[in-house]
C-alpha cells in the first residue's frame, strides 16, 4: 500500500512515548519534526535519527506558540510521573494548558490534525470500575496530583472547544499506564524503579500495603492505537481510553519482576503517596470497536524487554564509570 507522505509534529518526541512515536512514524515513511524542551526527554532517545534527513528536532517550549508547516500534531509535551511533573507544578499546568493552546493554535492556522495524549488521571480515584469514558472523575483540585490531573482535563476542554468552536480535527486518546524500553531509569514510576531496584539487588519499595490496582500496557501496543486513532475519519474525537485491560496489585507486580530479574530483593514499604489513585483500569470496549486495538503484548514480553533495555543501561554506564577512573588513575 503506498504511504502518503506527512509533515508531522511531535511536541515531547524525546521523551519515552514521543521517541517511539518518532520511530514508527519515520519507519512509516514521514516527515518528522520533535519539539522538545529536553525537561524529562533525552537526546540519546532520538540520537538514531539526528542524521536522517526525515527527522528535525528542535528545543523549543510549548508554553510559547510556535510556527511551522506540518499535515499532523500529536501533542504529547507534558512530564508524565509523579516525581517530575509535581517538581515544577506550575509549570506542568502551563505546559498542558498553555501548550494545549498554543498547538491548537497551530492547528486551526494549518488545518492540520491534532491528537492529544490525555490521561487515565483524568478519572482521578475512580469510582466506576474499570473506567469508560462517559465516566467524568472524581479529581482533587487541590492536591499533590492536581497540577497534572487538572491540566489535563483542561486540556481536553479546551480541544472540544476548538473542536466546536472552529471545527478542528481531534483526536483524545486516555492514555493508562504504559512501560517499556526508554523509561528513565530515576523518574520513579513503579516499573522502572521496580526493574531497576531488582537488578541492583535494592529493596523494591512498595507504597501502602501494594493492594491498589494498575494495568500495565507495553509501548509499542500503545503506539499502533495512536497511529490507528490518527488515521480515523474526522467524525471520530475520542475520548478513547488506550491501555491493556490486565489489571494487578502493585504487589503482584513487585513479585513479578522480582521472579523474573532472578533477583534477592526485599519488598520494603513506604508510606502511599497523598492522593494515590486505589484501582484503575481501562475499559477498552470503545477502542476494540472503533479502532480494532488491543495490546498484543504479554506482560511477561513486555517486562523482559525492558528490564533488558534497563540491564544494558546499566552496564553501559559501569563501563563509562570504570573508564573514568582509568583516565583519571
Ligand atoms: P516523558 O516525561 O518521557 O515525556 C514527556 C516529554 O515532554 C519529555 O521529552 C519532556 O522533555 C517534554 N516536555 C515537558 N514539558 C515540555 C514543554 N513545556 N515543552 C516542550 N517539551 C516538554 O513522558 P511520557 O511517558 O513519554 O508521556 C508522554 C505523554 O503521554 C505526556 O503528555 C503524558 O502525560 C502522557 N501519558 C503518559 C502515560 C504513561 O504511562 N507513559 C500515561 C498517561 C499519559
Ligand atoms: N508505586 C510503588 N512503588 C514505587 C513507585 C510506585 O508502590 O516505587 C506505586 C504507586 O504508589 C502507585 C503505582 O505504583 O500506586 C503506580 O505508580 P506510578 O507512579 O507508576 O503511576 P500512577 O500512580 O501515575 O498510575
Amino acid at each position: 500500500m503506498d504511504i502518503v507522505k506527512k509533515r508531522i509534529l511531535i511536541t515531547g518526541g524525546a521523551g519515552f512515548l514521543g521517541s517511539h512515536l518518532c520511530d514508527r512514524l519515520i519507519n512509516d515513511g514521514h516527515d518528522v519534526l520533535c519539539v522538545d524542551n529536553y525537561f524529562t526527554g533525552s537526546k540519546d532517545n532520538i540520537a538514531a535519527h539526528l542524521s536522517n534527513p526525515q527527522f528535525e528536532a528542535l528545543r523549543h517550549d510549548v508554553c510559547f506558540p510556535l510556527s511551522v508547516e506540518v499535515d499532523e500534531i500529536y501533542n504529547l509535551a507534558c512530564p508524565a510521573s509523579p516525581i517530575h511533573y509535581q517538581f515544577d507544578p506550575v509549570q506542568t499546568t502551563k505546559t498542558s494548558v498553555l501548550g494545549a493552546i498554543n498547538m491548537l493554535g497551530l492547528a486551526k492556522r494549518t488545518q492540520a490534525k491534532i491528537f492529544q495524549a490525555s490521561t487515565s488521571e483524568i478519572y482521578g480515584e475512580p469510582l466506576v470500575h474499570p473506567q469508560t469514558e462517559d465516566y467524568r472523575g472524581n479529581v482533587s483540585t487541590i492536591g499533590p496530583r492536581a497540577c497534572y490531573d487538572e491540566g489535563k482535563r483542561c486540556a481536553e476542554t479546551l480541544f472540544f472547544d476548538y473542536h466546536r468552536q472552529h471545527e478542528l480535527k481531534i483526536k483524545v486518546a486516555r492514555i493508562f499506564n504504559t512501560y517499556g524500553p526508554r523509561m528513565h531509569p530515576n523518574d520513579g514510576r513503579v516499573v522502572s524503579n521496580f526493574i531497576m531496584q531488582a537488578l541492583k539487588g535494592e529493596a523494591i519499595t512498595l507504597f501502602g500495603d501494594g493492594s491498589q490496582t494498575r494495568a500495565f500496557c507495553y509501548v509499542d501496543d500503545l503506539i499502533e492505537g495512536f497511529v490507528r486513532l490518527m488515521a480515523t475519519e474526522d467524525a471520530i474525537t475520542g475520548p478513547i481510553n488506550l491501555g491493556n485491560p490486565v489489571e494487578m496489585t502493585v504487589a503482584e507486580l513487585a513479585e513479578k519482576i522480582v521472579d523474573l530479574t532472578g533477583s534477592s530483593s526485599k519488598i520494603a514499604y513506604r508510606p502511599l503517596p497523598v492522593d494515590d489513585p486505589t484501582q484503575r483500569c481501562p475499559d477498552i470496549t470503545v477502542a476494540r470497536e472503533t479502532l480494532g486495538w488491543e495490546p498484543k503484548v504479554p506482560l511477561t514480553l513486555g517486562l523482559q524487554r525492558t528490564i533488558d533495555y534497563f540491564d544494558r543501561l546499566m552496564s553501559e554506564s559501569e563501563d563509562r564509570d570504570a573508564t573514568i577512573v582509568r583516565l583519571q588513575a
